[in-house]
Protein backbone atom coordinates (compact mmCIF):
# COMPACT_ATOMS: atom_id res chain seq x y z
CA UNK A 1 0.00 0.00 0.00
CA UNK A 2 1.29 3.62 -0.90
CA UNK A 3 1.28 5.65 1.64
CA UNK A 4 -0.20 9.27 0.61
CA UNK A 5 2.73 12.45 0.11
CA UNK A 6 3.49 13.96 3.69
CA UNK A 7 2.82 17.82 2.24
CA UNK A 8 5.71 18.45 4.69
CA UNK A 9 7.59 16.89 2.46
CA UNK A 10 6.97 18.47 0.10
CA UNK A 11 7.85 21.94 1.38
CA UNK A 12 10.99 20.13 3.05
CA UNK A 13 14.10 22.65 1.80
CA UNK A 14 16.39 21.36 -0.88
CA UNK A 15 19.76 20.43 0.88
CA UNK A 16 22.97 21.71 0.25
CA UNK A 17 26.35 21.58 1.33
CA UNK A 18 25.68 22.97 4.98
CA UNK A 19 22.66 21.31 5.54
CA UNK A 20 24.39 18.10 5.13
CA UNK A 21 27.58 19.27 7.35
CA UNK A 22 25.16 20.00 9.85
CA UNK A 23 23.27 16.62 9.50
CA UNK A 24 26.00 14.93 9.63
CA UNK A 25 27.61 16.82 12.97
CA UNK A 26 24.37 15.76 14.45
CA UNK A 27 24.20 12.56 13.52
CA UNK A 28 28.03 11.57 14.46
CA UNK A 29 27.37 13.82 17.72
CA UNK A 30 30.09 16.11 17.23
CA UNK A 31 29.09 18.86 19.29
CA UNK A 32 27.15 16.75 22.03
CA UNK A 33 28.79 17.03 24.85
CA UNK A 34 29.51 20.54 25.19
CA UNK A 35 28.59 22.27 28.13
CA UNK A 36 26.97 25.91 28.35
CA UNK A 37 27.59 28.18 30.85
CA UNK A 38 23.89 29.97 29.81
CA UNK A 39 26.28 32.83 28.26
CA UNK A 40 29.20 33.33 26.40
CA UNK A 41 32.01 32.44 28.51
CA UNK A 42 35.60 30.67 28.42
CA UNK A 43 36.20 26.69 29.27
CA UNK A 44 36.21 26.86 33.03
CA UNK A 45 32.89 28.81 32.99
CA UNK A 46 31.06 26.43 30.43
CA UNK A 47 32.47 23.54 32.45
CA UNK A 48 29.97 24.80 35.19
CA UNK A 49 27.18 24.48 32.98
CA UNK A 50 24.18 22.19 31.71
CA UNK A 51 25.15 20.07 28.10
CA UNK A 52 24.16 22.58 26.12
CA UNK A 53 20.75 22.77 25.04
CA UNK A 54 20.99 24.21 21.42
CA UNK A 55 21.65 20.84 19.10
CA UNK A 56 23.69 24.01 16.80
CA UNK A 57 24.73 27.33 16.89
CA UNK A 58 25.20 29.92 14.59
CA UNK A 59 25.61 33.29 14.40
CA UNK A 60 25.18 36.65 12.17
CA UNK A 61 27.73 39.04 12.89
CA UNK A 62 27.94 42.17 11.08
CA UNK A 63 29.72 45.09 11.92
CA UNK A 64 27.44 48.14 12.82
CA UNK A 65 28.95 50.47 9.94
CA UNK A 66 25.80 50.87 7.68
CA UNK A 67 22.35 49.33 6.83
CA UNK A 68 22.04 45.84 6.11
CA UNK A 69 21.77 45.07 2.66
CA UNK A 70 20.19 42.07 0.51
CA UNK A 71 23.61 39.98 0.67
CA UNK A 72 23.01 40.38 4.66
CA UNK A 73 19.45 39.38 4.48
CA UNK A 74 20.53 35.99 2.67
CA UNK A 75 23.51 35.44 4.90
CA UNK A 76 20.81 35.78 7.63
CA UNK A 77 17.57 34.15 6.43
CA UNK A 78 20.72 31.66 5.99
CA UNK A 79 22.56 31.43 9.84
CA UNK A 80 18.82 31.94 11.84
CA UNK A 81 17.51 29.61 9.48
CA UNK A 82 19.42 26.57 9.88
CA UNK A 83 19.21 27.25 13.59
CA UNK A 84 15.57 27.18 13.56
CA UNK A 85 15.51 24.02 10.79
CA UNK A 86 17.68 21.95 13.30
CA UNK A 87 16.50 23.58 16.72
CA UNK A 88 19.34 25.42 17.27
CA UNK A 89 20.10 29.19 17.77
CA UNK A 90 21.64 31.71 16.17
CA UNK A 91 23.20 34.48 17.89
CA UNK A 92 22.94 38.22 16.98
CA UNK A 93 26.35 39.88 17.51
CA UNK A 94 27.61 43.32 16.66
CA UNK A 95 31.16 42.30 15.78
CA UNK A 96 32.45 46.14 17.09
CA UNK A 97 35.98 45.38 17.83
CA UNK A 98 37.35 48.31 15.79
CA UNK A 99 37.26 51.29 17.88
CA UNK A 100 34.82 53.39 15.76
CA UNK A 101 32.45 55.97 17.25
CA UNK A 102 29.19 54.56 18.04
CA UNK A 103 26.56 54.46 15.55
CA UNK A 104 23.72 53.67 17.01
CA UNK A 105 21.30 54.56 14.14
CA UNK A 106 22.86 51.51 12.12
CA UNK A 107 22.86 49.06 15.39
CA UNK A 108 18.98 49.99 15.66
CA UNK A 109 18.85 49.48 11.58
CA UNK A 110 20.59 46.67 11.82
CA UNK A 111 18.08 45.08 14.82
CA UNK A 112 15.18 45.99 13.43
CA UNK A 113 16.10 44.85 9.74
CA UNK A 114 16.40 41.25 11.51
CA UNK A 115 12.98 41.74 12.97
CA UNK A 116 11.24 42.71 10.17
CA UNK A 117 12.87 40.10 8.08
CA UNK A 118 10.88 37.55 10.70
CA UNK A 119 13.99 36.48 12.69
CA UNK A 120 14.70 36.32 16.18
CA UNK A 121 17.64 35.98 18.57
CA UNK A 122 15.08 35.43 21.45
CA UNK A 123 14.96 31.89 22.78
CA UNK A 124 13.16 30.42 25.03
CA UNK A 125 13.19 33.49 27.39
CA UNK A 126 16.95 33.70 26.47
CA UNK A 127 18.61 36.87 24.18
CA UNK A 128 21.24 35.71 22.55
CA UNK A 129 22.39 39.44 21.41
CA UNK A 130 25.96 39.82 22.36
CA UNK A 131 28.82 42.13 20.99
CA UNK A 132 31.83 41.43 20.52
CA UNK A 133 33.66 43.92 22.64
CA UNK A 134 32.38 42.73 25.64
CA UNK A 135 35.07 39.85 25.23
CA UNK A 136 38.05 42.14 25.07
CA UNK A 137 39.35 41.02 28.56
CA UNK A 138 39.23 37.26 27.44
CA UNK A 139 41.12 38.19 23.65
CA UNK A 140 43.97 40.04 25.88
CA UNK A 141 44.04 36.96 28.10
CA UNK A 142 43.99 34.66 24.85
CA UNK A 143 47.48 37.00 24.06
CA UNK A 144 49.27 36.76 27.32
CA UNK A 145 48.50 32.79 26.51
CA UNK A 146 49.90 32.62 23.28
CA UNK A 147 52.98 34.63 24.69
CA UNK A 148 53.73 32.44 27.40
CA UNK A 149 53.07 29.60 25.44
CA UNK A 150 56.09 31.17 23.19
CA UNK A 151 53.35 31.00 20.12
CA UNK A 152 53.28 34.68 19.75
CA UNK A 153 55.68 38.02 19.99
CA UNK A 154 55.94 41.30 19.75
CA UNK A 155 57.27 42.82 16.72
CA UNK A 156 59.02 46.24 16.67
CA UNK A 157 59.63 47.05 12.63
CA UNK A 158 58.46 49.41 10.91
CA UNK A 159 55.40 49.02 8.63
CA UNK A 160 57.48 49.05 5.77
CA UNK A 161 59.96 46.23 6.78
CA UNK A 162 57.12 44.12 8.21
CA UNK A 163 55.15 44.38 4.68
CA UNK A 164 59.15 43.84 2.48
CA UNK A 165 59.62 40.63 4.76
CA UNK A 166 55.78 39.13 4.60
CA UNK A 167 57.57 38.11 0.96
CA UNK A 168 54.38 37.36 -1.46
CA UNK A 169 52.86 34.68 -3.33
CA UNK A 170 56.40 33.02 -5.19
CA UNK A 171 58.85 34.20 -2.32
CA UNK A 172 58.72 33.36 1.00
CA UNK A 173 58.61 35.72 3.86
CA UNK A 174 61.66 36.49 6.22
CA UNK A 175 62.04 36.06 10.20
CA UNK A 176 61.78 39.41 12.08
CA UNK A 177 64.63 40.18 14.06
CA UNK A 178 62.21 40.77 17.12
CA UNK A 179 60.74 37.24 16.41
CA UNK A 180 63.84 35.21 18.27
CA UNK A 181 62.53 37.36 21.88
CA UNK A 182 62.35 35.72 24.86
CA UNK A 183 59.23 35.03 26.52
CA UNK A 184 59.81 37.59 29.17
CA UNK A 185 60.82 40.03 26.80
CA UNK A 186 57.79 39.57 25.06
CA UNK A 187 55.40 39.44 27.63
CA UNK A 188 57.22 43.01 29.20
CA UNK A 189 56.49 44.88 25.87
CA UNK A 190 52.55 42.97 25.18
CA UNK A 191 52.16 45.06 28.58
CA UNK A 192 53.82 47.90 27.49
CA UNK A 193 51.41 47.83 24.43
CA UNK A 194 48.93 47.39 26.78
CA UNK A 195 49.41 50.12 29.04
CA UNK A 196 49.67 52.67 26.19
CA UNK A 197 53.84 52.82 26.70
CA UNK A 198 54.31 52.91 23.08
CA UNK A 199 52.46 54.99 20.39
CA UNK A 200 50.38 53.90 17.48
CA UNK A 201 51.82 51.68 14.93
CA UNK A 202 55.06 51.39 17.03
CA UNK A 203 54.58 47.77 17.56
CA UNK A 204 51.91 44.95 17.12
CA UNK A 205 51.73 41.08 18.67
CA UNK A 206 51.84 38.54 16.35
CA UNK A 207 51.52 35.18 16.49
CA UNK A 208 54.29 32.81 15.72
CA UNK A 209 53.71 30.38 13.41
CA UNK A 210 55.41 29.86 9.75
CA UNK A 211 57.28 32.75 7.88
CA UNK A 212 57.42 30.90 4.96
CA UNK A 213 54.04 29.12 4.63
CA UNK A 214 52.84 29.20 1.26
CA UNK A 215 49.27 30.72 2.90
CA UNK A 216 50.85 34.14 3.66
CA UNK A 217 47.93 34.21 6.50
CA UNK A 218 49.44 32.01 8.16
CA UNK A 219 53.31 33.89 7.89
CA UNK A 220 52.75 35.34 11.47
CA UNK A 221 49.68 37.36 11.28
CA UNK A 222 49.41 40.27 13.46
CA UNK A 223 46.99 39.50 16.51
CA UNK A 224 46.76 42.96 18.17
CA UNK A 225 47.96 46.71 17.15
CA UNK A 226 47.78 49.68 18.76
CA UNK A 227 45.23 52.22 18.58
CA UNK A 228 44.77 55.12 21.29
CA UNK A 229 41.31 55.59 20.61
CA UNK A 230 37.91 55.18 22.27
CA UNK A 231 35.42 52.74 21.99
CA UNK A 232 31.75 52.92 21.78
CA UNK A 233 31.22 50.07 24.53
CA UNK A 234 34.87 50.03 26.25
CA UNK A 235 35.76 53.77 26.21
CA UNK A 236 39.27 54.22 26.99
CA UNK A 237 40.28 51.13 28.85
CA UNK A 238 42.17 49.74 26.25
CA UNK A 239 44.33 51.48 23.59
CA UNK A 240 44.89 48.11 21.72
CA UNK A 241 42.59 46.46 19.64
CA UNK A 242 42.50 42.85 18.60
CA UNK A 243 42.73 42.31 14.87
CA UNK A 244 39.37 40.72 12.93
CA UNK A 245 41.28 37.34 12.31
CA UNK A 246 42.47 37.24 15.98
CA UNK A 247 38.84 38.40 17.43
CA UNK A 248 36.38 36.29 15.12
CA UNK A 249 37.61 32.74 16.04
CA UNK A 250 37.12 33.75 19.81
CA UNK A 251 33.84 35.72 19.38
CA UNK A 252 32.95 32.18 18.05
CA UNK A 253 34.11 29.87 20.59
CA UNK A 254 33.05 31.88 23.62
CA UNK A 255 29.27 31.80 22.29
CA UNK A 256 30.20 28.01 21.49
CA UNK A 257 29.18 28.18 18.01
CA UNK A 258 29.26 25.33 15.96
CA UNK A 259 29.00 26.43 12.40
CA UNK A 260 30.76 29.54 11.62
CA UNK A 261 29.19 30.65 8.19
CA UNK A 262 31.20 33.04 6.01
CA UNK A 263 32.10 34.04 3.02
CA UNK A 264 34.41 32.71 0.63
CA UNK A 265 36.71 35.57 0.76
CA UNK A 266 37.49 34.16 4.31
CA UNK A 267 38.44 30.72 2.70
CA UNK A 268 42.18 31.58 3.35
CA UNK A 269 41.93 32.35 7.04
CA UNK A 270 40.56 29.14 7.67
CA UNK A 271 44.00 27.47 8.77
CA UNK A 272 44.64 30.53 11.12
CA UNK A 273 40.83 30.04 12.63
CA UNK A 274 41.71 26.45 13.54
CA UNK A 275 45.50 27.24 14.30
CA UNK A 276 44.22 29.78 16.96
CA UNK A 277 41.32 28.09 18.37
CA UNK A 278 43.46 24.81 18.37
CA UNK A 279 46.00 26.42 20.34
CA UNK A 280 43.32 27.82 22.77
CA UNK A 281 41.57 24.66 23.27
CA UNK A 282 45.07 22.75 23.89
CA UNK A 283 45.53 25.36 26.89
CA UNK A 284 42.09 25.03 28.18
CA UNK A 285 40.81 28.44 27.38
CA UNK A 286 38.01 27.80 24.85
CA UNK A 287 35.43 24.94 24.72
CA UNK A 288 36.01 21.19 22.50
CA UNK A 289 35.88 20.77 20.44
CA UNK A 290 35.73 24.19 18.98
CA UNK A 291 33.76 25.97 16.03
CA UNK A 292 34.62 25.26 12.28
CA UNK A 293 34.35 27.80 9.91
CA UNK A 294 32.33 27.01 6.85
CA UNK A 295 32.48 29.65 3.44
CA UNK A 296 30.00 30.22 1.16
CA UNK A 297 30.01 32.34 -1.98
CA UNK A 298 28.41 36.07 -1.35
CA UNK A 299 25.29 37.30 -2.98
CA UNK A 300 26.03 39.65 -6.09
CA UNK A 301 22.60 41.00 -7.63
CA UNK A 302 22.72 42.36 -10.78
CA UNK A 303 21.95 46.04 -11.71
CA UNK A 304 23.01 46.96 -7.58
CA UNK A 305 25.95 47.33 -5.57
CA UNK A 306 26.25 44.76 -2.60
CA UNK A 307 28.68 46.75 -0.69
CA UNK A 308 28.16 48.58 2.39
CA UNK A 309 31.32 51.33 1.26
CA UNK A 310 29.13 51.93 -1.84
CA UNK A 311 26.46 52.23 -0.85
CA UNK A 312 27.12 54.77 1.92
CA UNK A 313 29.08 56.59 -0.98
CA UNK A 314 25.53 56.40 -2.70
CA UNK A 315 24.07 57.60 0.49
CA UNK A 316 26.52 60.51 1.86
CA UNK A 317 26.59 61.83 -2.11
CA UNK A 318 23.24 62.08 -2.57
CA UNK A 319 22.60 60.28 -5.82
CA UNK A 320 19.74 58.54 -3.55
CA UNK A 321 17.53 59.61 -0.63
CA UNK A 322 19.01 58.09 2.08
CA UNK A 323 19.50 54.62 2.84
CA UNK A 324 15.74 53.69 2.77
CA UNK A 325 15.20 54.95 -0.79
CA UNK A 326 13.51 52.52 -2.55
CA UNK A 327 16.26 51.99 -5.29
CA UNK A 328 18.67 51.14 -2.67
CA UNK A 329 19.25 47.49 -2.15
CA UNK A 330 18.94 47.70 1.90
CA UNK A 331 16.63 46.24 3.25
CA UNK A 332 14.93 48.90 4.57
CA UNK A 333 15.36 50.69 0.83
CA UNK A 334 13.55 47.18 -0.50
CA UNK A 335 10.84 47.57 2.30
CA UNK A 336 9.34 50.85 1.48
CA UNK A 337 9.87 49.69 -1.90
CA UNK A 338 7.13 47.01 -1.04
CA UNK A 339 9.28 44.08 -0.43
CA UNK A 340 7.93 41.80 2.21
CA UNK A 341 10.11 39.51 4.34
CA UNK A 342 8.45 36.48 3.18
CA UNK A 343 9.40 37.80 -0.57
CA UNK A 344 12.93 38.14 0.97
CA UNK A 345 12.61 34.57 2.23
CA UNK A 346 11.70 32.95 -0.75
CA UNK A 347 14.53 34.76 -3.08
CA UNK A 348 16.91 33.39 -0.11
CA UNK A 349 15.40 30.14 -0.33
CA UNK A 350 15.42 30.21 -4.81
CA UNK A 351 19.16 31.41 -4.38
CA UNK A 352 20.29 28.48 -2.22
CA UNK A 353 23.58 28.50 -0.91
CA UNK A 354 26.97 27.17 -2.94
CA UNK A 355 30.29 27.26 -3.12
CA UNK A 356 30.47 29.44 -6.35
CA UNK A 357 30.42 32.93 -6.90
CA UNK A 358 28.36 34.15 -9.41
CA UNK A 359 25.69 36.85 -9.89
CA UNK A 360 21.75 36.43 -9.66
CA UNK A 361 19.89 38.50 -11.72
CA UNK A 362 17.40 41.12 -9.81
CA UNK A 363 14.64 39.47 -11.70
CA UNK A 364 14.48 36.51 -9.72
CA UNK A 365 14.14 39.02 -6.58
CA UNK A 366 11.17 40.52 -8.43
CA UNK A 367 9.72 36.98 -9.42
CA UNK A 368 9.94 36.27 -5.49
CA UNK A 369 8.01 39.37 -4.31
CA UNK A 370 5.46 38.62 -7.58
CA UNK A 371 4.53 34.93 -6.38
CA UNK A 372 4.75 36.12 -2.86
CA UNK A 373 2.00 39.47 -3.16
CA UNK A 374 0.25 37.71 -6.13
CA UNK A 375 -2.22 35.48 -3.76
CA UNK A 376 -2.26 38.13 -0.86
CA UNK A 377 -2.50 41.56 -2.15
CA UNK A 378 -5.91 43.10 -2.90
CA UNK A 379 -6.44 44.48 -6.67
CA UNK A 380 -7.15 47.84 -7.41
CA UNK A 381 -7.19 49.71 -10.75
CA UNK A 382 -4.79 52.81 -11.26
CA UNK A 383 -4.49 55.20 -14.44
CA UNK A 384 -1.04 56.00 -14.25
CA UNK A 385 -0.71 58.00 -17.51
CA UNK A 386 -4.45 59.62 -17.56
CA UNK A 387 -6.05 61.18 -20.41
CA UNK A 388 -10.02 61.72 -20.50
CA UNK A 389 -12.36 59.28 -22.23
CA UNK A 390 -15.96 60.60 -22.67
CA UNK A 391 -18.87 58.59 -23.06
CA UNK A 392 -20.65 60.87 -25.58
CA UNK A 393 -24.10 59.62 -25.09
CA UNK A 394 -23.99 58.81 -21.45
CA UNK A 395 -26.23 61.31 -20.58
CA UNK A 396 -29.10 60.41 -23.05
CA UNK A 397 -28.95 56.55 -22.04
CA UNK A 398 -28.59 57.30 -18.62
CA UNK A 399 -31.36 60.10 -18.04
CA UNK A 400 -28.61 63.05 -17.25
CA UNK A 401 -24.59 63.52 -17.30
CA UNK A 402 -24.32 63.29 -14.19
CA UNK A 403 -25.85 59.85 -13.04
CA UNK A 404 -23.51 57.49 -12.01
CA UNK A 405 -23.46 53.82 -12.34
CA UNK A 406 -21.95 51.41 -9.51
CA UNK A 407 -19.35 49.01 -10.46
CA UNK A 408 -17.82 46.40 -8.48
CA UNK A 409 -14.51 43.98 -8.78
CA UNK A 410 -13.14 41.01 -6.19
CA UNK A 411 -10.96 42.42 -3.96
CA UNK A 412 -9.11 39.28 -5.25
CA UNK A 413 -10.07 37.26 -8.11
CA UNK A 414 -9.41 33.72 -6.50
CA UNK A 415 -10.71 34.95 -3.23
CA UNK A 416 -14.07 35.88 -2.82
CA UNK A 417 -14.32 35.74 1.01
CA UNK A 418 -12.47 39.10 0.75
CA UNK A 419 -15.81 40.54 -0.93
CA UNK A 420 -15.77 43.32 -3.22
CA UNK A 421 -14.83 46.94 -3.99
CA UNK A 422 -16.87 49.44 -5.79
CA UNK A 423 -15.98 52.90 -7.92
CA UNK A 424 -18.23 54.74 -10.50
CA UNK A 425 -19.06 54.57 -13.85
CA UNK A 426 -19.90 58.26 -15.48
CA UNK A 427 -20.21 59.79 -18.12
CA UNK A 428 -16.21 60.99 -18.34
CA UNK A 429 -13.62 58.51 -17.29
CA UNK A 430 -10.04 58.29 -16.66
CA UNK A 431 -8.02 55.57 -19.24
CA UNK A 432 -4.52 55.01 -19.91
CA UNK A 433 -3.13 57.35 -22.65
CA UNK A 434 -1.69 54.44 -24.71
CA UNK A 435 -4.90 53.11 -24.60
CA UNK A 436 -6.23 55.09 -27.57
CA UNK A 437 -4.37 55.21 -31.41
CA UNK A 438 -5.69 57.37 -34.51
CA UNK A 439 -4.40 54.48 -36.23
CA UNK A 440 -4.10 51.11 -35.05
CA UNK A 441 -0.66 49.10 -34.86
CA UNK A 442 -0.92 45.36 -35.86
CA UNK A 443 -2.74 43.78 -33.66
CA UNK A 444 -3.92 46.58 -31.27
CA UNK A 445 -6.84 45.74 -29.46
CA UNK A 446 -7.84 48.97 -27.84
CA UNK A 447 -9.25 52.15 -28.70
CA UNK A 448 -9.64 53.18 -31.98
CA UNK A 449 -12.21 55.18 -34.22
CA UNK A 450 -14.48 52.11 -35.10
CA UNK A 451 -12.94 49.42 -32.55
CA UNK A 452 -15.33 48.46 -29.36
CA UNK A 453 -13.29 47.49 -26.07
CA UNK A 454 -14.58 46.86 -22.56
CA UNK A 455 -13.76 48.64 -19.35
CA UNK A 456 -13.43 46.16 -17.02
CA UNK A 457 -15.31 45.42 -14.48
CA UNK A 458 -17.57 48.29 -16.44
CA UNK A 459 -19.23 48.51 -19.99
CA UNK A 460 -18.40 48.27 -23.72
CA UNK A 461 -17.96 50.88 -25.38
CA UNK A 462 -17.27 51.77 -29.19
CA UNK A 463 -14.76 54.21 -29.81
CA UNK A 464 -15.23 57.15 -31.80
CA UNK A 465 -12.72 59.74 -32.20
CA UNK A 466 -10.63 61.90 -29.91
CA UNK A 467 -9.73 65.48 -29.60
CA UNK A 468 -5.84 66.84 -29.91
CA UNK A 469 -4.73 70.36 -28.91
CA UNK A 470 -2.92 72.20 -31.31
CA UNK A 471 0.13 70.62 -30.75
CA UNK A 472 -1.45 67.59 -31.38
CA UNK A 473 -1.44 66.36 -27.57
CA UNK A 474 -4.11 64.24 -27.08
CA UNK A 475 -6.91 65.69 -25.17
CA UNK A 476 -10.03 63.35 -25.10
CA UNK A 477 -11.32 60.59 -26.60
CA UNK A 478 -14.77 60.17 -27.45
CA UNK A 479 -17.00 56.79 -27.25
CA UNK A 480 -20.40 55.44 -27.28
CA UNK A 481 -21.92 53.42 -24.64
CA UNK A 482 -22.88 49.94 -25.87
CA UNK A 483 -26.24 49.44 -24.41
CA UNK A 484 -27.04 46.20 -21.98
CA UNK A 485 -23.43 45.17 -21.57
CA UNK A 486 -22.50 45.94 -17.95
CA UNK A 487 -20.35 43.31 -16.63
CA UNK A 488 -21.98 40.26 -14.30
CA UNK A 489 -25.28 41.42 -16.04
CA UNK A 490 -27.31 38.78 -18.43
CA UNK A 491 -25.73 39.27 -21.88
CA UNK A 492 -23.44 41.28 -21.09
CA UNK A 493 -21.27 38.74 -22.94
CA UNK A 494 -23.66 38.88 -26.11
CA UNK A 495 -21.47 41.87 -26.93
CA UNK A 496 -17.68 40.30 -28.20
CA UNK A 497 -14.59 42.36 -27.94
CA UNK A 498 -11.43 41.74 -27.77
CA UNK A 499 -9.84 44.46 -25.70
CA UNK A 500 -10.47 44.90 -21.97
CA UNK A 501 -9.06 47.98 -20.24
CA UNK A 502 -9.06 49.31 -16.83
CA UNK A 503 -9.64 52.81 -15.77
CA UNK A 504 -11.23 55.04 -13.39
CA UNK A 505 -14.11 57.03 -13.08
CA UNK A 506 -13.21 60.88 -13.42
CA UNK A 507 -16.16 61.84 -10.56
CA UNK A 508 -14.49 59.35 -7.61
CA UNK A 509 -10.84 58.51 -8.77
CA UNK A 510 -8.53 60.13 -6.57
CA UNK A 511 -4.94 61.72 -7.65
CA UNK A 512 -2.25 59.84 -6.80
CA UNK A 513 1.57 60.53 -6.63
CA UNK A 514 3.49 57.18 -8.29
CA UNK A 515 6.76 56.90 -8.26
CA UNK A 516 7.84 54.36 -10.37
CA UNK A 517 11.49 52.80 -9.92
CA UNK A 518 13.87 51.22 -11.98
CA UNK A 519 17.15 49.72 -11.78
CA UNK A 520 19.38 51.49 -9.76
CA UNK A 521 22.18 51.20 -12.32
CA UNK A 522 21.80 50.56 -15.74
CA UNK A 523 24.68 47.46 -15.68
CA UNK A 524 24.15 44.63 -14.77
CA UNK A 525 27.37 44.29 -13.08
CA UNK A 526 28.18 47.98 -11.63
CA UNK A 527 31.69 48.24 -10.23
CA UNK A 528 33.44 45.56 -11.63
CA UNK A 529 36.21 46.44 -13.94
CA UNK A 530 37.66 49.74 -14.59
CA UNK A 531 34.87 51.66 -14.75
CA UNK A 532 33.72 53.89 -11.76
CA UNK A 533 30.95 52.65 -10.36
CA UNK A 534 28.66 55.95 -10.29
CA UNK A 535 29.02 56.10 -14.09
CA UNK A 536 26.08 53.77 -14.47
CA UNK A 537 23.56 54.77 -12.56
CA UNK A 538 20.42 54.52 -14.69
CA UNK A 539 19.15 58.33 -15.37
CA UNK A 540 15.74 56.97 -15.65
CA UNK A 541 15.83 55.26 -12.43
CA UNK A 542 12.73 57.46 -11.00
CA UNK A 543 9.45 58.76 -12.55
CA UNK A 544 7.26 60.70 -10.82
CA UNK A 545 3.91 60.95 -11.88
CA UNK A 546 -0.12 61.39 -11.18
CA UNK A 547 -2.01 58.83 -11.73
CA UNK A 548 -5.48 58.39 -10.79
CA UNK A 549 -6.13 55.45 -8.67
CA UNK A 550 -9.77 53.76 -7.16
CA UNK A 551 -11.00 55.85 -4.42
CA UNK A 552 -11.03 52.83 -1.97
CA UNK A 553 -7.29 53.80 -1.88
CA UNK A 554 -7.01 56.95 -0.97
CA UNK A 555 -7.75 55.39 2.79
CA UNK A 556 -5.05 53.22 2.49
CA UNK A 557 -2.57 52.32 5.33
CA UNK A 558 1.29 52.80 5.10
CA UNK A 559 3.45 49.68 3.31
CA UNK A 560 -0.44 48.47 2.31
CA UNK A 561 0.51 46.20 -0.77
CA UNK A 562 -1.48 46.13 -3.56
CA UNK A 563 -1.41 44.93 -6.98
CA UNK A 564 -2.73 47.67 -9.53
CA UNK A 565 -4.01 45.51 -12.72
CA UNK A 566 -1.75 45.83 -16.28
CA UNK A 567 0.54 47.85 -13.97
CA UNK A 568 2.28 45.76 -11.05
CA UNK A 569 2.59 45.72 -7.83
CA UNK A 570 2.76 48.64 -5.65
CA UNK A 571 2.92 49.81 -2.03
CA UNK A 572 1.51 52.70 0.22
CA UNK A 573 4.70 54.38 0.67
CA UNK A 574 5.47 54.21 4.43
CA UNK A 575 7.50 57.73 4.82
CA UNK A 576 5.17 59.79 1.95
CA UNK A 577 1.87 58.75 2.08
CA UNK A 578 -0.87 59.94 4.31
CA UNK A 579 -4.53 60.20 4.16
CA UNK A 580 -5.61 63.01 1.80
CA UNK A 581 -2.26 62.38 -0.38
CA UNK A 582 -1.64 59.33 -1.26
CA UNK A 583 1.50 58.04 -2.52
CA UNK A 584 2.66 54.53 -4.27
CA UNK A 585 5.76 53.15 -4.63
CA UNK A 586 5.69 50.80 -8.00
CA UNK A 587 7.62 47.18 -6.36
CA UNK A 588 7.97 45.66 -9.51
CA UNK A 589 5.78 45.40 -12.73
CA UNK A 590 4.06 42.40 -13.72
CA UNK A 591 6.25 40.25 -15.32
CA UNK A 592 10.00 41.13 -16.01
CA UNK A 593 10.46 43.99 -18.34
CA UNK A 594 14.39 43.86 -18.67
CA UNK A 595 13.98 39.97 -20.28
CA UNK A 596 15.54 40.22 -23.63
P1 LIG B 1 30.12 44.84 3.24
O1 LIG B 1 31.31 44.47 2.42
O2 LIG B 1 28.91 45.15 2.47
O3 LIG B 1 30.42 45.86 4.29
P2 LIG B 1 30.61 42.90 5.16
O4 LIG B 1 30.83 41.48 4.89
O5 LIG B 1 31.78 43.72 5.48
O6 LIG B 1 29.78 43.51 3.99
P3 LIG B 1 29.51 42.54 7.73
O7 LIG B 1 28.74 43.53 8.51
O8 LIG B 1 30.84 42.17 8.20
O9 LIG B 1 29.56 43.14 6.29
O10 LIG B 1 28.65 41.26 7.39
C1 LIG B 1 27.88 40.50 8.29
C2 LIG B 1 27.64 39.15 7.71
O11 LIG B 1 26.96 39.25 6.46
C3 LIG B 1 28.95 38.44 7.43
O12 LIG B 1 28.87 37.15 7.99
C4 LIG B 1 29.04 38.38 5.95
O13 LIG B 1 29.65 37.21 5.52
C5 LIG B 1 27.60 38.46 5.50
N1 LIG B 1 27.50 39.11 4.18
C6 LIG B 1 27.89 40.35 3.86
N2 LIG B 1 27.70 40.58 2.55
C7 LIG B 1 27.16 39.46 2.02
C8 LIG B 1 26.73 39.06 0.71
N3 LIG B 1 26.82 39.88 -0.34
N4 LIG B 1 26.22 37.83 0.56
C9 LIG B 1 26.10 37.00 1.61
N5 LIG B 1 26.50 37.30 2.85
C10 LIG B 1 27.02 38.51 3.08
MG1 LIG C 1 32.96 44.43 6.77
Amino acid sequence: MTQPADPKDSAAKPSNFLRQIIERDLEQGTYAQRHWAGQPADAQAHAQGPLDPARIRTRFPPEPNGYLHIGHAKSICLNFGLARDYNGVCHMRFDDTNPEKEEQEYVDGILDAVKWLGFSWDTNGTSHLYQASDYFDFMYRAAEYLVEAGLAYVDEQSAEEMRANRGDFGRPGKDSPFRSRSIDENLRRLRDMRDGRLADGAAVLRAKIDMASPNINLRDPALYRIKHAEHHNTGDRWCIYPMYTFAHPIEDALENITHSICTLEFEDQRPFYDWLLDRLAEGGLINKPHPRQYEFARLNLTYVVTSKRKLKQLVDEKHVDGWDDPRMPTIVGLRRRGYTPEAMQLFAERIGVSKANGWVDFSVLEQALRDDLDPKAARAMAVLDPVKLVITNWGALMGGDDVLDTCSAPVHPHDEARGRRSFSFGRVLWIERSDYEDVPPKGYNRLFPGNRVRLKYGHVVECTGAVRDAEGRLLEVHATLVPDTKSGTPGADAVKVKGNITWVGAADGVPAEVRLYDRLFSVPQPGTGERDFLDKLNPANLQVATAYVEPSLAQAAPDTRFQFERHGYFVADRQLHAPGRPVFNRATGMKDSWAK
